[in-house]
């Protein structure tokens, strides 16, 4: 396949990148390295394929919808996988109108330029926060998503909305997939096991919102990859699909794990739950296992300790 990857040179876009072209795909790659955090990490991501014979580099903004539908016709991509996004609730809840314009507007100059020409398979990135403060555990996909508590959340349910839109009148192929926390090597450095990592190894105190109960269903980014490739090679009609890991663990749990594998304790600055963050999430993968075959495989234990294995070589820290 020829596919056009909107921000490539993140955290998931890089490694899907990798996978991709050593499955022998050829990749258009979009980032226009966007400042939310340090973009000289960014440029580190993609040096390990920039000179691969099947990748092109583009560097541009997925709201220039005019460059998007001139790439596109030059290209010959037959499908998109759509990552690019201003991440993260709390920047969102600080910055909406930017969330905002880069997660719909941006979207939908995308699904424009698809239309204009003829490019009608799209696997794009959604987020396990649309199912908001949702009591009813695990989350499944038909669940009731229309209660978002940030910014971020809203724009990624408004550009699965978006999505399904361009599917019902043009009929674009379409899964819009609902990562659950996603971790390991190349990690954004604002998430929490980044963030904790870096600090324990510093003796710096991390600070943990909340009383330590909130559960989150981590992702190692294996799995993420897989998802998103089982996705495109299953690409029909419209789904929404949970892709997360196998089971949620609590934070104080995490931090154990963490600590375990950086062989340190931490020091911890316990703070109030911050607003728009969510209590939980679990994700339920019966849709994803039935529709493309998707099943996590790596546990959290041994995501952790080779996350922790890779940030000590790191070139960062
Ligand atoms: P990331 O920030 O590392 O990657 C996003 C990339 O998009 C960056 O390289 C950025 O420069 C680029 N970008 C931002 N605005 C752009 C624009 N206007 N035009 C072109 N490129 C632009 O984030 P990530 O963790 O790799 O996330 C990838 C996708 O997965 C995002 O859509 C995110 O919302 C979604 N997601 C991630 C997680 C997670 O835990 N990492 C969880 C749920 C959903």
């Amino acid at each position: 396949m020829t596919i056009l990857l909107t921000g490539v040179a993140g955290f998931i876009g890089s490694h899907l990148t990798e996978h991709l072209l050593a499955l022998g795909h050829t990749i258009i790659g979009l980032d226009n390295f966007d400042t939310q955090y340090n973009p000289d990490r960014k440029r580190l991501n993609v040096r390990s394929f920039t000179d691969h014979p099947n990748f092109c580099f583009i560097e541009g903004d997925i709201r220039d919808q005019m460059a998007l539908t001139d790439l596109l016709r030059r290209s010959a991509c037959d499908t998109v996988v759509h990552l690019a996004a201003r991440t993260g609730v709390r920047d969102s809840v600080h910055e909406p109108a930017l969330c905002i314009d880069v997660n719909v507007n941006g979207t939908l100059s995308l699904l424009e330029a698809m239309k204009k020409t003829n490019t009608r398979r799209l696997v794009m990135a959604s987020s396990s926060s649309v199912y908001g403060n949702s009591t009813v555990v695990p989350f499944r996909e038909e669940d009731d998503a229309n209660r978002p508590l940030s910014p971020y959340a809203m724009s990624k349910r408004s550009a699965e909305m978006l999505a399904h839109t361009y599917h019902h009148l043009y009929g674009f192929d379409v899964a819009c997939l609902r990562f659950f926390t996603v971790y390991g090597p190349r990690q954004r450095p604002e998430m929490a096991i980044s963030r904790f990592t870096e600090k324990m190894y510093e003796g710096q105190p991390i600070t943990l919102y909340g009383d330590g109960s909130t559960s989150r269903n981590y992702t190692y980014i294996h799995d993420t990859v897989l998802g998103i490739v089982r996705a495109m090679n299953h690409l029909k009609g419209f789904d929404l699909l949970n892709i997360g890991g196998s089971a949620p663990i609590s934070l104080r749990d995490l931090v154990k794990l963490i600590e375990r594998a950086v062989g340190k304790k931490a020091v911890i600055d316990w703070q109030p739950n911050q607003p728009g963050d969510v209590v939980q999430t679990s994700a339920d993968l019966q849709r994803a296992r039935s529709r493309i075959g998707y099943l996590p495989s790596v546990p959290i234990e041994e995501g952790i300790h080779r996350f922790v294995r890779w940030y000590q070589q790191s070139l960062f820290y």
